[in-house]
């Protein structure tokens, strides 16, 4: 008998398990903007000096008179942090991506950990040569602030590259 609970206790668990999984991919998948900062974070350009730093203050002026806040952006950051293994709490992370990395459709990844539902860490990481392309910081930024993909056309957040447009308004 007492095996029986066992079993139906941990099978309760599991299933609770599978539906909190279930409502936050729900949410995420409905909801523009499914994550906030926990803490104001730090953008770190690890992606080397071939990436443009008017094209980062551009992109992170984009974001901060939308609402959004950073606490600085540092263009030569310390091998401490460019060669961490693993994400760092507070921060946004750029990187260059090894050929393995992103599929050849794909010009840039943002990969946000959270913590409840408030964004701790990202990292966005760029296929080589696409880092200074017109508006691709400004939409992957938009990921590592907490926002999602929209298909209308002339959107900052559009999914497509060349359906992108500097626009972004709240749907
Ligand atoms: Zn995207």
């Amino acid at each position: 008998m007492m095996w029986r609970i066992g079993t139906i206790l941990s099978a309760c668990l599991a299933v609770g398990f599978l539906m909190g999984l279930g409502i936050k991919f729900a949410y995420e998948s409905t909801t523009f903007k499914p994550y906030e900062w926990k803490n104001v974070p730090i953008i770190a350009n690890c992606y080397g000096d071939d990436f443009s730093e008017l094209q980062m203050t551009r992109a992170i002026h984009y974001w901060t008179i939308r609402g959004e806040s950073i606490g600085f952006y540092e263009h030569n950051p310390p091998d401490s942090i460019c060669e961490a293994k693993d994400m760092i709490h507070g921060f946004i992370v750029l990187k260059k991506a090894k050929w393995w990395e992103l599929d050849p459709a794909t010009l840039a990844n943002t990969r946000r950990m959270t913590s409840g539902f408030k964004l701790v860490a990202a990292t966005i990481t760029y296929r080589p040569g696409a880092q200074n392309l017109d508006l691709l910081n400004e939409h992957e930024l938009g990921h590592a602030f907490g926002y999602a993909h929209i298909e209308e056309k002339g959107h900052i957040m559009h999914p497509i590259y060349g359906m992108m447009g500097p626009k972004f308004w709240i749907p």
